[in-house]
């Protein structure tokens, strides 16, 4: 059995990738030899591919799968999670901004007695102010209505031992927002602060639209508070509404009468935007019931190289 594998989603990243893996491959050669490093090529249109194929006939170490198009990151990622054969497993980016010298001290930690550790940024470096200010909340609002101790400042960066990874495998959903699957799983879990470095080269594959996605995702995949609110916006205006019913009942019983076309104007729109923003909550959790029903699988492999752990996929 491998004693640790490194799993990294890899999507349009040719100009990153050889600085990336020469430099993981120096600090892993440097305390152990017994390691695979798995490469998923998230369907990139570049030269990624051909550099995993070239890498993998020289080292026997690096392994390469090739998924049939872009089915995202945290589609990538679970990937090369199924084929990890390592007793110890990290997940690390493509671009160097999780710092692969990190990983051995990781796995020590893993050894004092946990089962993940994972990567808490303290300093961002080189990301513009509105991805910093985004980044900052989205942790925050998604902790708070997860209701899980989804860790803040966290991504994907740790090192998880394998009954975490095999925990984690078990979880059939769609929605794969994998830091928040992690947190779910429980087991002894352990923070280890680090400043997030610019990436290497290459361009940031997470404009503000997708991050605003990712967000989406975890919140309907880890939360029903949005229901929730759906019911209680529903029963203060259902308060509201009756107490300004009395209120215009007493005041015409005293004769007072107000011309309504710009309140009932305001009231209307207002109602019918709430009601659209209830219905698109709602709309949220039955599209993701109905792609769940659908049981697809959750990426198509295309081409793999070296020797990797087989993986049937059950729907
Ligand atoms: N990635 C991927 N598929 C995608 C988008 C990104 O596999 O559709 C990979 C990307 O190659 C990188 C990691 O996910 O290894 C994180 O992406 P990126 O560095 O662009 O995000 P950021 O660090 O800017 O949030
Ligand atoms: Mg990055």
């Amino acid at each position: 059995m491998t004693y640790l594998s490194v799993v990294i989603p890899c999507f349009n990243e040719e100009e990153v990738l050889g600085i990336t893996l020469s430099e993981l491959k120096r600090e892993l050669d440097a305390w152990l030899s017994d390691y695979e490093i798995i490469l998923v090529d998230d369907g990139s249109e570049d030269k990624t591919w051909e550099i995993i194929k070239e890498l993998s006939t020289t080292d026997n170490k690096i392994k390469g799968i090739r998924l049939s198009r872009n089915f995202g990151h945290q589609y990538a990622l679970s990937c090369g999670l199924f084929h990890a054969q390592g007793a110890v497993t990290a997940i690390i980016d493509a671009d160097l901004q999780d710092p692969p010298s990190l990983i051995k001290p990781m796995v020590e930690k893993l050894n004092d007695g946990f089962d993940v550790v994972y990567g808490r940024r303290k300093k961002r470096h080189g990301e513009r102010a509105i991805k910093r200010l985004t980044a900052y909340w989205f942790y925050r609002v998604i902790k708070k209505l997860s209701g899980l101790n989804i860790p803040e400042d966290t991504g994907d960066f740790r090192v998880v031992s394998r009954r975490a990874l095999d925990a984690f495998l078990k979880m059939p959903e769609r929605h794969r927002f994998v830091r928040g699957m992690f947190a779910w799983i429980g087991f002894k879990q352990a923070a280890w602060d680090y400043d997030r470095p610019e990436r290497a080269a290459g361009k940031t594959k997470y404009p503000i639209l997708k991050s605003f996605l990712l967000a989406l995702d975890a919140v309907v995949s880890f939360s029903k508070i949005p229901l929730r609110l759906a019911t209680l916006l529903g029963f203060s205006f259902a308060c509201f509404s009756g107490l300004y019913l009395i209120l215009v009942i007493i005041l015409f019983i005293f004769g007072i009468n107000f011309p309504g076309y710009t309140s009932l104007m305001a009231s209307i729109l207002l109602l019918g935007g709430v009601q659209l923003i209830c219905l698109g909550i709602l709309g949220e959790y039955v599209g993701r019931i109905y792609e769940q029903t659908q049981f697809r699988p959750l990426f198509i492999v295309q081409e793999t190289v070296g020797d990797l752990k087989k993986v049937v996929l059950s729907a």
